[in-house]
């Protein structure tokens, strides 16, 4: 045995049959479900690539919180607008209300927000009235995810199993139970798919970027709970509700993933232009105005793109407060500061997804969903920017504290063998024309 076999086998045997809590994606609705879980509780995590490669590590604006007390009627009246009053009132409360909660507990986790003097800096984006987001320069994503993970890998009750897929659930009359586990180095016989129980089962599986191909998200992440779910009658929630970002770099990028320019760029002053050097449109109104305004002024110009332009502010600014995007444009022969940056729209963010209640549990008993493969009606038809960060890990913390009660949580070990079938052809089956019936809201 070489030890690459050697390594693999030993990831194997680390994998138990049964947990008290199976937690489906390494983002920061899992991560931070995970944290907040009870520490006597056996957690396994499970996530198809790296820990970090989640699209919660890309978030390049911010957080939103509640600033003050007074704010709080016009985020709501910011959020619906945003969401074109489709969203779930109750949702948008809740996430509101517990947002300086979250603050607190990243704060705990060493992650380090911007500051001015010994005060959080806030910054504000399209569709914003009022400063209320928190930012780590334009790598927010990052610094949050990797405080959290951080914090994970100190837990001895969390087990993380990385380059591991979900291939399937197992759900019994409409109850599950856990999940089947495919390791990626691994052929797809049927002894390379792993049955492990749990007592509550989270997907925390992010979005569906994946399966366009103009995305910001990264290529793995491709609605793969939505797929298994089709074959399970669960409840979905507005499918078609999917975000197009205005501003990704009209770049080919190599890996295949559009990589973004955040809107708190337009936040600070940034211009759109067109091909004559002239602004069509207000760039701070809500994300889907400003993509239609874009294709609109792309089509009436006949062009594939539109630029971004930061030549009108202060280059030392730019350069101290998005120095990510800086050094990415640099390294595609551009000058934030001094270029017009070539943009297009792209596939960004999933507002529909897994039906959720108030505790986030889907219409299947014991089966939870947050984050962005989830629906709880917070951004109803178009999501407010900076808001999914925060709603992801607010409703992750609802289900640790329903998990706490005991009434999610089911009594596990089915004593049916595991399902025998071809793998490989289910999971083609799951993905085969999932990205148009997600559009056509028909899954
Ligand atoms: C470029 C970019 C910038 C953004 N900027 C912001 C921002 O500034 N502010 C903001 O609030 N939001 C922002 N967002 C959105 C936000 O980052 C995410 O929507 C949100 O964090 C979703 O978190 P999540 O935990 O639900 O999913 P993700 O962070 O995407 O994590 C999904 C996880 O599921 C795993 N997974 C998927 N399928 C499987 C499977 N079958 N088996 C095992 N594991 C699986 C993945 O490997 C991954 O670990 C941005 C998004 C992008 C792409």
């Amino acid at each position: 045995m070489n030890q690459q076999e050697e390594i693999q086998k030993k990831k194997k045997s680390k994998l138990r049959s049964e947990y008290d809590v199976i937690i489906v994606g390494t983002g920061a609705a899992g991560l931070f479900c995970a944290l907040a879980l009870d520490s006597s509780l056996s957690i396994l995590m499970v996530t198809k690539k790296g820990m970090k490669d989640c699209n919660s590590y890309l978030a390049q604006g911010g957080m939103c919180v509640l600033k003050e007390d007074a704010d709080f009627d016009c985020f709501m009246e910011d959020t619906l607008k945003a969401g074109h009053y489709k969203n779930r009132k109750e949702s948008v409360r809740t996430m509101i209300r517990r947002s300086r909660g979250v603050l607190r507990e990243l704060l705990t986790y060493g992650v380090d927000f911007d500051r001015q003097g010994k005060e959080l800096s806030y910054t504000k984006e399209g569709g914003h009235r009022k400063r209320r987001i928190v930012h780590c320069k334009d790598e927010t994503g990052k610094a949050i995810v990797e405080g959290l993970v951080r914090q994970v890998k100190s837990r001895g009750n969390i087990q993380v199993m990385e380059e591991t897929e979900m291939v399937d659930l197992i759900i019994e009359e409409q109850t599950c139970q856990g999940v089947y586990l495919h390791f990626n180095e691994d052929s797809f016989t049927q002894e390379n798919i792993h049955p492990v129980y749990g007592r509550a089962t989270v997907l925390a599986t992010g979005g569906i970027g994946g399966l366009y191909e103009n995305s910001t998200n990264f290529r793995h992440i491709t609605g793969d709970a939505l797929g298994i779910l089709r074959n399970y009658q669960a409840e979905m929630e507005h499918l078609d509700y999917i975000q197009i970002h205005p501003t990704t770099l009209f770049h080919r990028e190599k890996d295949g993933r559009k990589r973004l320019l955040t809107e708190a760029l337009r936040g600070e002053g940034a211009h759109l232009l067109n091909h004559q050097g002239q602004r069509f449109t207000d760039e701070l109104k809500p994300r889907d105005l400003v993509s239609a305004a874009i294709f609109a002024e792309m089509k009436r110009e006949k062009t594939d793109h539109v630029y971004l332009s930061l030549r009108h502010l202060d280059s030392k600014v730019v350069k101290t407060r998005f120095p990510y995007i800086y050094a990415m444009c640099k390294d595609r022969g551009l000058d934030l500061c001094q270029d017009l940056i070539p943009i297009v729209p792209g596939q960004h963010y999933h507002m529909g997804g897994i039906h959720v209640n108030q505790k986030s549990r889907s219409s299947i008993q014991g089966l939870y969903a947050i984050g962005e493969c989830s629906c709880n009606g917070v951004h109803g038809k178009n999501r407010l920017a900076s808001n999914s960060l925060l709603e992801s890990m607010v409703f992750a913390q609802v289900v640790a504290e329903d998990i706490k009660l005991g009434e999610g949580l089911i009594n596990p070990r089915s004593k049916n063998l595991p399902k025998v079938r071809d793998w490989q052809e289910f999971l083609a089956a799951n993905h085969a024309g999932l990205r148009e019936r997600i559009e056509a809201n028909n899954l």
